[in-house]
């Protein structure tokens, strides 16, 4: 390994600086309050406990009669002694020895009963029912007994959650009809480069559309981040500057491009004329070797600020695998990121010695990933079949077909 390689960090320590600032940035948060059908997204700030005993009564888990099993169990005709429907109070008085309760799934088991016997395994004549030989009733079948669930008071979804369809269901179940939830951090992103044009223009001779604007957009808001996107900005010192003079209130700031060892690579001494510290400045990965993370001082808060390398698919890993560390953090997600998934190697892939390896590729459902070919990290065509990276260790020649490969879905 040449020496400017090897004072370079490696993906594992650049990753454990970047977990480790995210801890200390964590504490920041501010928080809101959204209606419940706005909260899906979102990241919980204050635990959801239930205000009822979950169940709040015995209930049957099936259509059928509720019994003694011990009655049950002798296959003797039981007289069908009343009824209870989904949504009817539980019966007042306890089930009378050898006769069954009508019960309907989800309402509440009579006092005395122990088990329900489904639809399908009873026998039923006029109204009396018995058990179907030689099926047996266990105590307690069929039915979850009040409070099984949850005790009141308990917590059902800790604060510091990501909320999706079921902690939203579990909000609802509990009472919420708003939720506390952590602010939206407001990250800003800045694309630099003087070949860049909007989406809406049609690239000049030499130019080319400003694809990584709303690719990190995408990204910073699946990532917890309200982004503030400006307009591409050009390859000069005054450029920089008047753009990082507006991002004096964001939370945190994101570059794409200008980050290279090129003539017009112009983010870093920007960032260092504000008087920015570089926690690192390139590590040992490919792609995405020049990346840099840096902290702006703003008063008396320090204001995380990423470089990222123009290439989108470059931009990409080091924003799931720097970046996104930092944003979950500030948007108060429990739990650190990156979060990898294992799959099993479907096709060999090259490691390169030194780097530790980021390849575009495709998992599929059923466990397998295959790299994605690509022209090389700008190739957004073939970036397009990809969902996720399989990471290739700093040390692998060749990682064989079958292997076991840690994956970062996005
Ligand atoms: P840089 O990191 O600025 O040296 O850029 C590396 C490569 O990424 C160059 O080919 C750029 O044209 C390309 N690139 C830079 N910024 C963007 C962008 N915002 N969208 C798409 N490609 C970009
Ligand atoms: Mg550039």
């Amino acid at each position: 390994m040449s020496s400017a390689l090897a004072s370079l960090p490696s993906y594992e320590e650049a990753a454990a600086i970047v977990s480790a600032r995210a801890a200390e940035l964590a504490c920041v948060a501010q928080t809101e309050r959204v209606g419940l059908h706005e909260a899906a997204g979102r990241i919980l700030a204050v635990p959801i406990r239930t205000d009822h005993e979950m169940p709040p009564f015995a209930r049957s888990t099936r259509d059928g009669y509720a019994v003694r099993a011990e009655d049950a169990n002798r296959y003797e005709w039981m007289e069908v002694a009343g009824s209870t429907r989904t949504g009817d109070a539980p019966a007042p008085e306890s089930l009378i020895k050898g006769t069954a309760w009508e019960i309907m799934t989800g309402a509440a088991v009579p006092p005395g009963a122990d088990a329900v016997a489904m639809l399908e395994h009873v026998e039923a004549e006029a109204d009396v029912i018995r058990l179907v030989s030689p099926r047996k009733l266990e105590v307690g079948e069929n039915i979850v007994l009040a409070g099984a669930e949850a005790r009141t008071g308990d917590e059902i979804v800790p604060a510091g959650t990501w909320m999706g369809a079921a902690q939203i269901g579990a909000a609802a179940a509990c009472g919420y009809a708003e939720l506390e939830v952590f602010c939206k951090p407001r990250v800003m992103i800045l694309t630099t480069g003087d070949e860049l044009v909007a989406v809406t223009e049609k690239p000049g001779p030499g130019q080319i559309r400003n694809s990584n604007a709303p690719m990190l957009t995408a990204l910073v808001e699946q990532f917890g981040g309200h982004a503030v996107t400006m307009p591409a900005i050009g390859d000069s010192a005054e450029a920089l500057d008047k753009a990082l003079y507006v991002t004096a209130a964001a939370d945190m700031v994101i570059f794409s491009g200008g980050i290279s060892a090129g003539r017009f690579d112009l983010v870093e001494p920007a960032l260092e004329r504000l008087g920015a510290k570089f926690h690192f400045t390139g590590a040992r990965i490919q792609p995405g070797k020049p990346v840099v993370f840096g902290e702006i001082p703003r008063g008396d808060v320090s204001q995380p600020v990423f470089g990222l390398p123009g290439n989108p698919i470059s931009s990409t890993a080091t924003f799931l695998l720097f970046a996104a560390p930092v944003l979950a953090a500030l948007a108060g997600r429990r739990g650190s990121l990156p979060r990898w998934v294992l799959a099993h190697l479907e096709r060999g892939v090259k490691g390169n010695p030194g780097l530790t390896r980021f390849v575009p590729a495709h998992c599929e459902a059923g466990g397998g990933v295959q790299s994605v070919e690509t022209h090389g990290s700008g190739d957004i065509a073939a970036f397009a079949r990809a969902n996720c990276f399989l990471m290739v260790p700093e040390s692998a020649k060749w990682l064989e077909a079958g292997e076991m490969v840690r994956t970062l879905q996005f």
